[in-house]
């Protein structure tokens, strides 16, 4: 980081009654998704001069992007470059005293809960109901407010979302919710890069969806002001923009039932400074009994499954692909004799393990290939009940965001 004595906007923000400078700059946020709405948020978050910023995207910039995307050269679509990588190097250009991080991958499978739980807010800038589905999953397990903001043609709209307030999942309709219980229960199928429920974007819509979405961030940020009252969050209630006939409207949305598969905290999480995502089964599970104290552990596979063998149906023919679950359409995509096979629905039967424990038979394997990332928590089963485990040595690779 760069250690010039200017202070990001100190003659300007300072104007503001509410703005506290040094909270900014310590201040943590997770932008999922660097599209349209993504470039928006992280550009007014640059400007704003948050400190601490991790940007999350598996996708590479193309042609189509650049019409709505103030981060994206033409040279980037050329070269096919990730936009989370891109995307944090350009608001560093913008300011050059902010610490990026960025994730080129998938939301709920590279990214550690270890790293949801030291944000301060999380911002979702998707484009897909199963994207937002596993993100408000993840921020309430880590407790995590997130501002989920969405866009289409001239109009769209922000939400606040928050444990026991509000939940995205339960906000769903009935239409909404059937084609996600379908979806859920396809077998194979990486969920969070499917285009249901996509819409037609603009750089008009975009700029002020992202806009009310940092506003929204920067009350989480100021955590003391939020509590004394001097911001109304949007947790509860929805912005909405209608650009076409103008209007715009703040509406109350409070979704929260029962038995909703999203409601879930994991606290108590025990943070253990030998276990990361490089450490083997065997080690693993062993280090685990013992931080824990217990006889039995099973390590849940919460976020993606492990596959170690794929069938055919037709003639029994096996192939071994050993990769997460969330690999495998690509797996079967690059094998063209695979890929003619798995046309036909239910034609691949595949072993899934769901827990790991003593009679995994590959415990050599690390739980990076299983399927697990750096910094991750990981939900275990004991003979006690469940316990909560984090990868803490993985810490270190994030260090410098929290130097
Ligand atoms: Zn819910």
């Amino acid at each position: 980081m760069n250690t010039n004595n200017t202070t990001w906007g100190k003659d300007v923000f300072s104007l503001l009654s509410w703005f506290k400078i040094d909270t900014v700059k310590n201040a943590k946020v997770l932008v999922v998704g660097a599209g349209a709405l993504g470039n928006e948020a992280l550009k007014n978050l640059a400007l704003f001069g948050v400190g601490n910023i991790v940007v999350v995207d598996f996708d590479k910039i193309e042609y189509s992007n650049l019409t709505r995307s103030v981060l994206f050269r033409e040279k980037d679509a050329e070269q096919g470059n990730y936009k989370a990588a891109v995307a944090a190097e350009r608001i560093r250009e913008i300011n050059p005293y902010i610490n990026t991080y960025a994730i080129c991958g998938n939301l709920a499978t590279d990214v550690g809960l270890g790293l949801y739980r030291r944000m301060d807010v999380v911002l979702g800038c998707l484009d897909s109901l199963m994207a937002r589905i596993l993100l408000n999953r993840l921020s309430f397990r880590a407790g995590k407010t997130w501002i989920d903001g969405g866009i289409g043609d001239l109009e769209g709209q922000v939400n606040g979302f928050r444990l026991n307030e509000n939940c995205y999942e339960c906000s769903l309709t009935d239409e909404e919710q059937s084609d996600l219980e379908a979806r859920m229960s396809c077998a194979g199928v990486s969920h969070e890069n499917e285009s249901f429920g996509r819409v037609a974007t603009t750089p008009v819509s975009a700029s002020i969806i992202a806009a009310v979405q940092v506003q929204e961030a920067m009350k989480v940020i100021h955590e003391s002001e939020l509590k004394n009252g001097e911001f109304t969050p949007l947790i509860g209630k929805m912005f909405h923009y209608e650009g076409l006939h103008p209007a715009t409207s703040i509406l109350d949305f409070a979704s929260y039932n029962d038995n909703c598969p999203s409601h879930e905290h994991w606290e108590n999480i025990v943070e253990i400074s030998c276990l990361g995502a490089d450490t083997t089964v065997k080690e693993a599970l062993q280090i685990i009994k013992s931080e824990l104290n217990v006889d039995s552990v099973e390590i849940n596979m919460r976020n993606d499954k492990f596959v170690d063998i794929l069938e055919a149906r037709s003639d029994n023919q096996k192939y071994y692909p050993m990769l997460p679950e969330s690999k495998i359409p690509e797996y079967i995509a690059a094998s063209e004799e695979l890929s003619t096979r798995s046309f036909m629905e239910g034609a691949l039967y595949q072993r899934v393990f769901e827990n790991i424990d003593d009679e995994f038979p590959y415990p050599d394997l690390t739980l990076k290939q299983l399927g697990i990332p750096y910094w991750d928590v990981l939900q275990i089963s004991t003979e006690k009940g469940y316990a909560y485990v984090e990868l803490f040595a993985d810490a270190e690779r994030f260090k410098h965001l929290f130097s």
